[in-house]
This record gives C-alpha cells, sequence and structure tokens, in this order.
C-alpha cells in the first residue's frame, strides 16, 4: 500500500532530504490539504509542546532567501532556499537566530516599521542543515503556539511534507467519517425520495467498515464526506489524505492532496458543499465535480465522479474509501436501487432582474449604490437576490461562494467633506455584528472590493484609538526592564498605524493584534539617555488619531 502511495513523490529527491525542523517528537495539530477558510492547509502545523521558545532547524542545508514579518499570516516567517530548487518555510516563529536578528532589526530601523519582507542574497546568510535559525512562537494568525513548516518544489507549489520522509509520525488509526450525503444532481434524480442533498445513516460492521442501507435513487447522483484524520499521541482533528470512490468494482473518483498551487487555492469552495459550510460550520467534500472546477488534485475522475441510475441498474454496489497518508482506510458500501417513481421537483431559483453570468462582467445600479461583478467571479450563471435600501445593500446570499472580489461603490455626496472623511463600509453578519472592509475614498464616493456576498452598509467612526502602559507608570524607573509594552485598541475600524519615539527618535515597536499589545526591546540599544520622553500616535483606518505621551527613566 505505502509503496502505491510513494510512487506519487517527485523521483529526485531522496527520502529524507529534508529533516525534522524539531528535536522534540513531532506530533501535528494540521496536516497537509486540510480544508481551511478559503484555501487549502499548505504545510503541517507542528505542535510545541503548548509554549513559545523551541529551537527551530534547517531542514536542509540552503540560505535564507526571503524573510517575511506581518501583523497577520505568517507572521515572522523565514523561507530557505535549498540547492535543488525546493524552499522550506518556517512560519509564526518567535525570533530569529542572532545573525538574522541582527539583518532584520537593522532593516526594520531602516524602514521604521515592523512589519518588512526581505530577499538576502545567496551568500548573506548561508545555513547549514540542523542549523538553529529561529525559535517557535505564535505570530501572526495563529491560534497557538506552533511551528508551521511548509515544502514547496521548485515552481514555489507547496507539497505534501509527508512525501519526503518524516516517517517517525505516527498514524495506526484509519480516517474518521464523520457523516455521508447524498446528491440528487438533475432535475429529474432523486434520493430516498428526495429532490435535495439527504444524509446517510452509517452503520458500523463487524470488520470496522461501515454500510448504508440500500438507498433508492433515480438519475445522476453523487456523494460526499464529512471526515478527518486522527494521529497517534495527538487528539487533533486533521485533514485527510486521499479519498477514492467505486462503482461495482470500477474506479469513479479520487482526490489526492500531494501538491498544489496558490492560484487554485481558492477553488476550495468548490470542493466543499459551501451552502451547507455556511450553515452548518462543518466541510461536506464533494466526491463529484461540478461546473468550473479545475483543482488538481482530482486523479482519474470518470464521469465528473457522478453516478448514473437507470430503470433497470439492480444491485449496483457504490463504495468509498478514506485513506491517511500512512494507508490506513476507512470504508463505506452503499447498495443502490433504481427507483422508478418520478418525484415532482419544486427547485428552479428565484427570478430576479439581477443575471449575472460566468463568463461575463456585470453592473447593476440603483440609487446611491453600484455593484461590478468581473468574469468569473461566480462559478456558474445565476440570478442574484439584490435589496438596495438608501446607502445599504443585501447582495445576495452569504451561502453562495464568490472566486473573484466584487466591486460595491457608495454614492455619499449627501455627506460634508468633513463627515464623508469619517465614514466607512462595513459587512453586517445576520446576528448584527459589523466588521470594517477596506474603503476607499474618492471625492464623494467610497468603494470596497470584497469577496464574500453579504449585507454592506455605511457607519461612521467617530472614536480614536485608546492607548495605555501595560508594564509601567509615568514618571517610572525602568533600568531593570527588558521590554516596554503598551496596549492599543480600536473598537469601530481597528488600527491602521502605529510609531513610537524616545525623544524624538524611532523606536521599533512590534504589534501583535490577538493580544492587543505593542512591544519595545530594550536590547535594540536605542534607548541609552537616563531620562526619556516616550510618545505613542496610534491611529485607524479612517484617520483618527490618538497620542500617547510619558516619561521614564533608565540608569545606562
Ligand atoms: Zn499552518
Amino acid at each position: 500500500m505505502l509503496s502505491t502511495l510513494f510512487a506519487t513523490a517527485q523521483s529526485d529527491i531522496p527520502d529524507n532530504y529534508f529533516a525534522p525542523p524539531l528535536d522534540i517528537e513531532l506530533l501535528l495539530s494540521g496536516t497537509f490539504g486540510e480544508l481551511r477558510s478559503n484555501h487549502f492547509h499548505a504545510g503541517l502545523d507542528i505542535k510545541t509542546k503548548g509554549s513559545t521558545g523551541l529551537a527551530v532547524k534547517a531542514s536542509a542545508e540552503g540560505y535564507i532567501g526571503r524573510i517575511k514579518i506581518q501583523h497577520g499570516g505568517y507572521g515572522k516567517a523565514l523561507y530557505i532556499y535549498h540547492p535543488n530548487g525546493y524552499q522550506t518555510i518556517y512560519a509564526h516563529l518567535d525570533n530569529f537566530s542572532p545573525k538574522i536578528e541582527t539583518l532584520v532589526k537593522k532593516a526594520q530601523y531602516q524602514k521604521e516599521s515592523y512589519e518588512i519582507q526581505l530577499f538576502p542574497s545567496k551568500s548573506d546568510i548561508v545555513i547549514e542543515q540542523n542549523e538553529i535559525i529561529g525559535y517557535s512562537g505564535n505570530s501572526g494568525s495563529s491560534g497557538g503556539p506552533h511551528l508551521h513548516f511548509e515544502i514547496r518544489d521548485y515552481e514555489s507549489k507547496p507539497m505534501n511534507p509527508f512525501l519526503f520522509g518524516f516517517e517517525s509520525i505516527k498514524d495506526s488509526k484509519p480516517p474518521q467519517i464523520f457523516a455521508l450525503h447524498a446528491y440528487p444532481l438533475t432535475n429529474n434524480s432523486h434520493i430516498n425520495g428526495h429532490t435535495d442533498r439527504v444524509q446517510l445513516k452509517l452503520i458500523r460492521r463487524k470488520d470496522g467498515s461501515y454500510r448504508t442501507d440500500p438507498i433508492k435513487a433515480f438519475g445522476k447522483i453523487g456523494f460526499g464526506i464529512d471526515a478527518h484524520d486522527v494521529l497517534d499521541l495527538a487528539y487533533n482533528k486533521n485533514g485527510v489524505y486521499s479519498v477514492k470512490t467505486e462503482l461495482n468494482g470500477k474506479p469513479v473518483f479520487n482526490s489526492t492532496f500531494d501538491k498544489f498551487s496558490f492560484y487554485e487555492t481558492r477553488y476550495i469552495n468548490r470542493l466543499i458543499d459551501y451552502e451547507y459550510y455556511k450553515t452548518n460550520k462543518r466541510r461536506i467534500h464533494k466526491l463529484f465535480l461540478e461546473e468550473d472546477n479545475p483543482l488538481s488534485l482530482y486523479k482519474d475522475v470518470y464521469n465528473e465522479g457522478v453516478v448514473e441510475i437507470k430503470e433497470n441498474y439492480l444491485n449496483q454496489n457504490f463504495e468509498i474509501q478514506v485513506s491517511d497518508f500512512k494507508g490506513n482506510t476507512q470504508t463505506i458500501h452503499i447498495p443502490i436501487e433504481p427507483d422508478t417513481r418520478s418525484i415532482a421537483e419544486a427547485k428552479k431559483a428565484k427570478e430576479t432582474e439581477y443575471f449575472v453570468k460566468k463568463n461575463a462582467a456585470s453592473v447593476f445600479e440603483k440609487d446611491k449604490i453600484d455593484i461590478y461583478i468581473p468574469k468569473n467571479a461566480v462559478y456558474e450563471d445565476m440570478y442574484l437576490d439584490i435589496k438596495i435600501e438608501g446607502l445599504n445593500v443585501d447582495l445576495h446570499k452569504e451561502t453562495t461562494p464568490l472566486h473573484k472580489s466584487i466591486t460595491i461603490g457608495f454614492d455619499v455626496s449627501e455627506y460634508s467633506t468633513a463627515d464623508q472623511s469619517q465614514l466607512y463600509i462595513a459587512k453586517v453578519a445576520p446576528w448584527g455584528s459589523k466588521y470594517y472592509v477596506s474603503t476607499y475614498r474618492k471625492r464623494d464616493r467610497l468603494t470596497t472590493k470584497v469577496n464574500q456576498f453579504g449585507t454592506y452598509q455605511l457607519f461612521e467612526d467617530k472614536t480614536p484609538p485608546s492607548i495605555a502602559p501595560k508594564n509601567f507608570r509615568d514618571k517610572q524607573w525602568m533600568s531593570n526592564f527588558r521590554y516596554l509594552k503598551l496596549e492599543i485598541d480600536d473598537e469601530e475600524t481597528g488600527i491602521n498605524s502605529y510609531r513610537a519615539t524616545v525623544n524624538g527618535e524611532f523606536i521599533l515597536m512590534e504589534y501583535d493584534y490577538k493580544t492587543k499589545t505593542l512591544t519595545h526591546d530594550f536590547n535594540d540599544g536605542v534607548v541609552t539617555d537616563t531620562k526619556n520622553q516616550l510618545k505613542v500616535v496610534v491611529t485607524d483606518k479612517v484617520g483618527n488619531a490618538a497620542t500617547f505621551e510619558a516619561e521614564f527613566s533608565r540608569k545606562n
């Protein structure tokens, strides 16, 4: 079993070319290809015992070709370029090894910015295999301390790290099936008398596999599973590696997570049942392909994975095999019998004045709002349900996926110029919470680009951010302090910028949005005077500014 799985690996890279990036036993909280919001997970999430500061080691020799530091995303991340054209990536780090840290700080002080991106040249930072390059952390969009580790091939496509060994990861259990669903796919097809998705009850058999009761079906139908894999020694629910289906012993469908391109990752909205996900917060992996699904992870798919049941098709046997990388497989048997009843179906899309074609751009305008939908923003032709009232737009349904961003424009000429500057566009959730969306201003017009349907509305933000000291008081002696910490927050639109100076000189502050904390490290060596005037200016996303000033002293 294993040998056939490994056969898909790039043959030019020897097994174990890449060494584990941590010294501890590798336990995972995320696997390659795992289904996430609008993307597939591009690497392994390695657990770091719930804390930060574990030494992170270069997986193979090479040089640091890219350093990226951002508030969100990968946080502090290092990219090692290897002689074979591959890259390894280490993300959410706490800090870097001294030779990298020195280069980073220099660039940050030069640019006067915590967020930076550097592309050092080949000879700048040469790295040996197993050399310590940094320490694990929780920086960026990380839900807890861990190391995100990624391998990209010479075309910068992320690959499943399991293809390169890492055999020490223990997995003796097959994937777990949470639910099985069946879909009638055309107007005249039906399953157990239903013309819409039906969940099928799973019955455990003595050998550990599952079966369903025989289903009665007619016409073109498909299946979908909600499954995850659990490794040994950790409770985390990870992604499954491969799903295959067969009809009467003949292969129908196969999706396998070996590698993908970043340009295709948003097509995850086509792989999952998006409406079900938006409604139930669970992802059903569809085992059939609809229009506009070019994902490269599908192999050997016949008839789009669709099964057709005709009147005389007795005793059909459909089988689903869900596997993890080690080849542990869970199997589901689904007996299918033809159902010759004709069942009236009532699903017809509501016709509206807003029809969008997948292959053409559409523009809609009404009162003070205009909407631009580019070509290929929707996955199929459809009627949109749009309600416009003043400066509020209900733009179709949140349960319909968008592949590309659409532009919404608001005519705000009824506001004075001063008031206009504090206006912003927010997405209003069905439960009433509002979320700022990037708002662009041009004369009497505000626009935003959004990649989800839903309700969008104008609001005003007149409240500047708040700034408060976190580990000191005004006029305090801070001789023995390593860090200077402040808490910054903005309730309406969020933090746009922050800048701190001591005695008029820029000091670097690291911003962690998760803890709302700005941190200066006195080891940077830029605060050298005894008496110091600290000034911090913070702005929100409409430009409201707040200033904080304090005095502190340090013996040098
Ligand atoms: Zn990750």
